[in-house]
């Protein structure tokens, strides 16, 4: 490829990744791959889901984002990569920040029951969001 035909495409790159990090960063929705492309098509009307994934790969390999994986068949993303925890809900699938501390302590009781290295832990708390509380009532936790 020329060199001019490599910097053009290289400044387009550029700017797509900073557009989706910019929507990362300023949502608290947790978006899917396909969110994020529905909000970047409305500033950037040409890029494709394919380079939405491509960019959210090199975000993920520069550690500028985080992705959350439900094992689903598909992950949300997250901009803000400060260690923090997360509440899932059960009904709509919606994923919220839990403004708790993150509790160090684990970290230790973990790494004297595992004899490799802890680097991280993650945690996820699950139920009913407010929205979906409002809409079907609280969750019956009864066992019948
Ligand atoms: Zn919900
Ligand atoms: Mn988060």
């Amino acid at each position: 490829m020329p060199v001019y035909a490599e910097k053009v495409k290289g400044k387009r790159m550029t700017k797509q990744r900073r557009v989706i990090k910019e929507i990362l960063c300023n949502s608290k929705s947790h978006p899917t791959a396909e969110a994020i492309y529905v909000e970047a098509r409305k500033r950037l009307p040409d890029i494709s889901l394919g380079t939405v994934y491509r960019n959210l790969q090199v975000l993920l390999e520069e550690n500028s984002i985080m992705e959350l994986n439900y094992g689903k068949g598909f992950s949300r993303f997250d901009g803000n990569i400060m260690p923090h925890y997360h509440f899932v809900c059960q009904d709509c699938g919606r994923v919220y920040d839990v403004d708790a501390p993150v509790c160090n302590e684990i970290m230790a009781i973990a790494a004297n029951k595992i004899s490799g290295q802890v680097n991280f832990h993650r945690l996820e708390f699950y139920g009913r969001c407010q929205n979906c509380v409002e809409k079907f009532g609280p969750l019956n936790t009864k066992t019948n």
